[in-house]
């Protein structure tokens, strides 16, 4: 299988070539050329494998150059009841994505699938901990090491250090916010005692460690010679792992392919609803797929109008399910390429626009970018979005109905799903994190504190490790050298 850049002036690469890289050298996002179909007789099939032969069938598909039984290999090392051992009562680890009906009404269902049992606590990891794997067999394969360096305002960058740690071959330079994140998710991070994992608390804001990894990427020999690379959203290999769930979701929910199921996907960078694209485009039989933003809504804005316009900073909000707050959804640009017939040369148009005018315009009213909105129902897509006061009475009335405590990612994806569930087809929404990550919400929401899984109940009075730093790029550089020793 080859993978082609949404721009059009990269050369083709295969799985490998790009699985340690992020945008193509067109500033592209790389997709596959065609995407694999399944056929009915396999999913029936998949019906009876476990989540580890399931990864594997699945990924075979994309990464057509790693020996099959060395994929076999590496996806049962990585999704095992250890790993997403964070369950809640009731719930079975074998499973590894858990899936419970959470509401039966009026014919209408809606489920719930667990994705956030991992090490970190939140659906990263389902990703992540495969690319840990991946990225240590490709680099033991070449000879070669890589120095991931990144900035985190908590989420991303948790899931990658548990995902590296003690990897052989791989250093992890992680920019956080100094005393920015929440005690939790510092502790989280900065607790990792890994020769391996390198945190640097920058006194300034996101924007500022954002800033400087900005500023060392665009130092092209620095970067070559330090031997950088990253692990953000975008990275190919990551949306592949997600859509796994998806397919495992579906199965888990269905007794015959004759059925279709829709997902609600809380929503900000558009990595995980992309990945749920996917495998609608190999032949999974989903009916709809609905975005759920916060009140940082550029998705739903764009699916109820045609119009997509990226935000400001200013214009971005700090809300209480943060790990949404986007401005731009880095991701999308895989899903206007399909929307737009892969047409290379107008998508480079489109996000021309973008850079110049902040956005583009598809709903083919006068004066619009396009037409191509109206292909939109096609693809399944549709959305919704829930602030402040809806995520508080989501966590709320599913307490008091279900005593079930959500965290604020999900809830909004509840919120939305309700709206959207229509009788007959289950409306499965994915659960993004587990609750304790996001504490201080519901104890808003509930005055008292969500349940902690076994193991991370004092994990703030672990001993932390972590250099502080001012936002300095030079210094950043000096103490990058100063570690790899390149
Ligand atoms: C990253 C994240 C999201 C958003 O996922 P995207 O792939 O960026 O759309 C939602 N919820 C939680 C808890 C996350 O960590």
């Amino acid at each position: 299988m080859q993978y082609i850049s949404t721009r059009g002036a990269s050369a083709p690469q295969s799985f490998s070539e790009i699985l340690l890289g992020g945008l193509a050298p067109d500033g592209g996002l790389y997709l596959p050329a065609t995407y694999p179909q399944v056929s009915s007789a396999e999913l029936d099939a998949w019906r009876g494998l476990s989540y580890a032969s399931l990864a594997l069938a699945v990924l075979k598909k994309f990464a057509t150059d790693i020996p099959e039984a060395d994929l076999q290999c590496l996806v049962e090392k990585t999704y095992t009841a250890d790993v997403y051992c964070n369950v809640r009562a009731g719930e079975s680890a074998d499973q590894i994505t858990p899936l419970h009906v959470l509401e039966q009404s009026e014919g209408k269902t809606i489920l719930l699938q667990a994705l956030s049992n991992g090490p970190t606590l939140a659906f990263k990891d389902m990703a992540m901990q495969l690319i840990g794997n991946l990225f240590e067999y490709t680099l033991q394969k070449q000879d070669a090491e890589l120095n991931i360096f990144g900035a985190t305002s908590g989420d991303t960058g948790s899931a990658a250090e548990y995902a590296m740690r003690g990897k052989k071959g791989i250093r992890v330079f992680m920019l956080s916010p100094h005393k920015k994140m929440s005690a939790f998710q510092s502790a989280q991070m900065f607790s990792l005692q890994d020769p391996n994992i390198l945190n640097v608390a920058v006194e300034g804001v996101f924007d500022d460690c954002q800033d400087m990894v900005k500023a060392v990427s665009n130092d092209l020999t620095f970067k070559a010679q330090q031997k950088i690379g990253t692990v953000n959203s975008i990275n190919w290999a990551r949306v592949v792992a997600q859509v796994v769930y998806y397919f495992r979701g579906y199965l888990m929910a269905t007794t015959s392919n004759q059925l279709k199921v829709s997902f609600t996907v809380p929503s900000g960078n558009f990595g995980n609803i992309c990945a749920g694209h996917i495998a609608r485009m190999m032949g999974l039989p989903i009916d709809r797929l609905i975005a759920a933003t916060n009140e940082n809504d550029v998705l739903d804005e764009f699916f109820r109008t045609g119009a997509y316009r990226v935000r400001k900073s200013a214009e971005t909000y700090h809300t209480t399910s943060p790990s949404m707050d986007i401005s731009k959804a880095s991701n999308f640009e895989r899903f206007v390429f399909d929307l737009i017939g892969r047409d290379s040369e107008r998508l480079r148009h489109l996000f021309h626009l973008v850079e110049t005018q902040g956005g583009f315009d598809l709903s083919g009213r006068p004066g619009s970018d396009g037409d191509e909105f109206n292909k939109v129902g096609q693809f399944g897509f549709s959305s919704g979005k829930s602030v402040h006061t809806d995520r508080l009475a989501t966590i709320r009335d599913l307490h008091k109905r279900y005593g079930l405590t959500i965290d604020t990612h999900t809830a909004d994806g509840v919120k939305v799903a309700r709206e959207h569930a229509l009788a007959g087809v289950p409306m499965i929404v994915l659960e993004t994190a587990l609750p304790a990550k996001f504490n201080e919400t519901i104890r808003e929401a509930l005055g008292q504190d969500a349940e902690r899984p076994p193991g991370f109940e004092n994990i703030e009075a672990l001993p932390q490790r972590f250099e502080v730093m001012s936002a300095d790029v030079a210094q950043i550089k000096a103490y990058i050298a100063h570690h790899t020793g390149l």
